[in-house]
Parts: C-alpha cells; sequence; structure tokens
C-alpha cells in the first residue's frame, strides 16, 4: 500500500512508513492511501472473536503493509494494555434504544486523542528503522491543553524520540496544567510559556522553519518531528473503534450482520469523523455519518451549503477541543470526493480568502455520507442535564454536543437504525462545566469539581485523574515566547 497527497495524484508515492516519519506531503497536501482495502464479511467475523489489541492489528495490517503482522499486533498490545486502558479501549454503553455511546477515553489522559496517540509514536519509532533514519526525533508540540498530555503520555519512554511540549502559562485550565506538571518519562520535557496559545505555537512554527537550527540539531543527531493530527499516523488508528463497535454491536446481537448502523462524532479538525468514512468505505455496514460541531458551527454550515468560510467570529465555549475554524482533516474528504486537482483548487482558494465552495456534484457526494448538527452552548448544558436525569449517565461537554445532534438527526429523519456516538472526553476531564451545568452552580474551585462531581453524581472520577492534586510536580519552567528556541537547546544539552 502506497499512499499520495490529497493535491497531486502524480506526485511519487511513499510508504507507510515514510509518510508517518514526514507528516505532510511536500506540496502541502495530506497524505491518503492510494486505494481503499476492503472489509468482507468473514474478516469481520474473524474481527468479532478478537480483543481490541487484535482487532487494531489486523485493520491496520491492511494499510500500514510495510509493517509486519508481528510488529502491529505487539505495539497494539503495548498500546491498548488493560494497564492503560482501564475500563477497556472502546466500550460501548447502550443509553436507549437507539443510542450507543462509544467510551473513547479511557486511555491514560482521559481524551479520545490516547486512541491515536499511544500507538503513533510506536509507528514512528519504527519508521525511523525501516526509513533508515539515524538521528533522534525530537517532536515539538505546542499546545493548548489537551494534545500535549495526549502527546506526553504517548511518547514518553519510545526509543529514538524525545519530546518537548510548550504551553501558555496562564492558557490552561488547572487540571489541564497539573497533567502536564507531572508527567513522567526519561525523554520529555514541560515548559511553560509567557503568552497565548499563539505565542506558543508561532515560537514553534519559528524553529520549525529555521534552517541554522536544523543544522544546528542535525550535528547533535536529531531532528524534528511534529505530533500533528494530520499525520496519517494518527489518523489510521481512528478507523480501528468504529470496526470494533460494529463487532461489539454483532457480539451483544444488537444487530445482525450487514444491519446498518449511524454514526455521530463530535468534530473540530474533521479527523475523527474522517476515520468513520474511511471504515464505510470499506465496507463497513455504515449509513449516516452525522457531524456534531459546537457554536462553532462552520462544518454545519459547510454542510448545509457546500460553502465553507472561515471569515466569522469565533468563539470560546465549553467544548474547546472543537473550539476550530480550520477543519484540516476536511481536506481529505474533498480528496476522495472531487479528486486533487479540485482539492488543490479549494485550498488555495481557502488560503487566500479563507472561503471556498465546492461544486454542486461534490455537494451532493458529500450529503450522501454526511449530514451536520451543532449544539449551542445552551443545548449542551441540557443535554448533559437530560442525559444524567434521563438515564443516569454522566458526559462531558463535547459528547453533550454529539448527543444533541445525534437526537436532533433522529427527530428530524425519523432514523432509528443504531446510532453510535463517539464519547471523546471522561466527564472528568471536563468536571467544573459539567459540574456547574447539572447543579446551575460553579463547583468550589475546579480541581474540587472532580471530588465533588464524584460525590454528587456517585460516578467514580476517571482512572488518570484520581489524586491529581497529590502528585509530584517535576515540571515549572516558564520562560519568555522569544527564548524557546534556548530553552530547546538547553533541555537537549542536559
Ligand atoms: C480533539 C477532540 C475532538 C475533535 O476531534 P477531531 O478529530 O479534531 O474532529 C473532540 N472532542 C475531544 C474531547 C477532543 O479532544
Amino acid at each position: 500500500m502506497k499512499f499520495q497527497s490529497t493535491r497531486d495524484a502524480a506526485a511519487a508515492k511513499l510508504s507507510a512508513a515514510q509518510v508517518i516519519k514526514q507528516g505532510l506531503a511536500k506540496d502541502g497536501g495530506l497524505f491518503v492511501p492510494e486505494n481503499i482495502p476492503t472489509l468482507t464479511k468473514a474478516d469481520i467475523e474473524a474481527l468479532c472473536a478478537m480483543d481490541y489489541p487484535a482487532r487494531a492489528a489486523t485493520v491496520l495490517g491492511k494499510f500500514l503493509t510495510d509493517y509486519t503482522a508481528e510488529e502491529l499486533l505487539a505495539d497494539c498490545k503495548a498500546a491498548y494494555a488493560p494497564t492503560s486502558f482501564v475500563g477497556g479501549a472502546a466500550p460501548l454503553h447502550k443509553l436507549n434504544d437507539t443510542m450507543h455511546i462509544m467510551e473513547l477515553w479511557h486511555g491514560p489522559t482521559a481524551a479520545f486523542k490516547d486512541m491515536a496517540l499511544q500507538i503513533m509514536p510506536r509507528l514512528l519509532s519504527r519508521a525511523l528503522v525501516k526509513t533508515g533514519e539515524e538521528r533522534t526525533a525530537l517532536i515539538l508540540v505546542a499546545t493548548s491543553g489537551d494534545t500535549g498530555k495526549a502527546a506526553l503520555e504517548g511518547y514518553k519512554d519510545i526509543d529514538r524520540i524525545k519530546m518537548m511540549v510548550f504551553y501558555p502559562v496562564d492558557g490552561v485550565s488547572t487540571v489541564q496544567k497539573l497533567q502536564m506538571q507531572t508527567q513522567t518519562g526519561s525523554n520529555v520535557n514541560v515548559t511553560a510559556i509567557k503568552g497565548n496559545f499563539d505565542d506558543a505555537q508561532t515560537g514553534v512554527k519559528k524553529i520549525f522553519s529555521d534552517t541554522d537550527v536544523a543544522k544546528e540539531l542535525d550535528k547533535q543527531g536529531y531532528f524534528l518531528s511534529s505530533a500533528n493530527s494530520i499525520n496519517w499516523g494518527r489518523l489510521a488508528p481512528q478507523i480501528v473503534y468504529y470496526v470494533s463497535a460494529y463487532c461489539d454491536l454483532l457480539s451483544s446481537g444488537e444487530i445482525k450482520y450487514g444491519d446498518m448502523i449511524n454514526v455521530t462524532v463530535p468534530t473540530g479538525n474533521f479527523g475523527n469523523i474522517f476515520a468513520a468514512y474511511l471504515a464505510k468505505l470499506m465496507g463497513l455496514p455504515i449509513d449516516r455519518l452525522v457531524c456534531a460541531s459546537n457554536k462553532n458551527n462552520i462544518l454545519t454550515d459547510f454542510l448545509k451549503t457546500g460553502t465553507y468560510d472561515r471569515n466569522r467570529d469565533f468563539y470560546l465555549t465549553m467544548s474547546p477541543s472543537m473550539d476550530i475554524l480550520i477543519s484540516s482533516n476536511l481536506e481529505r474528504l474533498l480528496y476522495f470526493v472531487a479528486g486533487p486537482e479540485k482539492t488543490a483548487e479549494y485550498m488555495k482558494s481557502l488560503a487566500q480568502t479563507g472561503a471556498y465552495t465546492v461544486d454542486d456534484d461534490t455537494r451532493k457526494a458529500i450529503a450522501n455520507h454526511f449530514c451536520g448538527y451543532f449544539a449551542d452552548e445552551a443545548a449542551t448544558t441540557a443535554t448533559i442535564r437530560d442525559t444524567m436525569d434521563q438515564y443516569g449517565y454522566l458526559i462531558d461537554t463535547h459528547t453533550a454536543v454529539a448527543v444533541s445532534a445525534a437526537a436532533q438527526y433522529v427527530n428530524e429523519t425519523g432514523d432509528k437504525k443504531p446510532m453510535v456516538v463517539a464519547s471523546t472526553a471522561s466527564p472528568y476531564k471536563f468536571a467544573s462545566d459539567v459540574y456547574t451545568s447539572l447543579y446551575n452552580e460553579a463547583p468550589t474551585s475546579p480541581l474540587a469539581a472532580l471530588d465533588e462531581l464524584s460525590e454528587k453524581t456517585g460516578v467514580e472520577i476517571t482512572y488518570p485523574l484520581r489524586g491529581i492534586g497529590e502528585r509530584t510536580v517535576r515540571f515549572t519552567n516558564v520562560v519568555e515566547a522569544a527564548d524557546m528556541q534556548n530553552a530547546m537547546l538547553a533541555y537537549l544539552a542536559e
């Protein structure tokens, strides 16, 4: 299996190991598989008998053909070990007759990004060997909270990789800061910067584009790499849990083989829902893909009108991981429905004017699979409360956006097919907003919110967040944004 750019079908095609190492195509496009492997009935039946790591290795093996089955199984067993995913990798919780919540947050940082970031570093580590790379990869990340922690947990103690995370000193939540400051691992560093997230991101980009830095790092035996969500190594592992959910519904007798299901995904960068689309293209019986947005409903508008326009107000919401105006992975969908030439054209228009409009055929082709709904802040709050009142089930703010969108879809269409709703974070990761939504008053403090929410609901605090206030703080360094490069070199010299 080879991979090509979304913007140029004629450019040289690369192996999975090469694209995982490289990240982005040279022309600025994203890597996509040159063809889609199929999932047959026999495949799915075989997968049903397997545990999650074996399912993951089997599905990944269809795309990562330059990794051996043994390598993939070993990596998936390590990534999705029961000790990391206490509570299971992607268990389903039946909410009512139609809705099944797929809990993707049982990993080490209590958010769905663990599903990809626990395996991707292992794939990268092997990619270095497979591509003959002799240097150590230095992963630089600027984070507004969630990605940094998930990346740290994924990359810690991985061979031939070092990682450094920069976060804005006053720009992350109390829980997020503690999660990062108490990070373990011999190959990681966390540094706060004076400034906001944009300053951190700009600083990282500057380091990446500085050829003198690259030369200096090369001399020391390093090269820079990113843990970016558009890397194929982060996307491929997300296909697995949709397949796994279908198997679980078969095994529990909820469906028979061939029965169609629908899927709702709380969407930001369009990575998670695109993975569901790939599962569908592979032959998994998925009918509708419901794209759920918060108040930043640029995707809802796009799916309705065919116009993507980021020239609009940006809102900070209580589902911050979906506060996004550029959904990078949408480019991959455009490639599949409109081809590389039109995709390149649309992306050029997006870069130049902040907007593009797809042609009618493309809009219809997308509407064959996708529809979009959104939940504003009031709807999110109401959904958290209703879900608790009706079903005694505690959900986080991002999941609430999805549950609201799924309910809107069912109400509007009357479609009663089983609906798998992706739940992307533990309610305890956003305990303060969840608490306020449920009880209409603020908790004593953001940190106290965890215990107070648990006491009131009787739901146990998610494993990795327990006792977070008592852990040893390891990283307290704060630097000026202008000193990020020096901080990086100082870390390497340690
Ligand atoms: C990243 C994230 C999302 C959005 O996922 P995309 O793949 O970017 O669409 C949704 N919810 C949570 C909790 C996240 O961390």
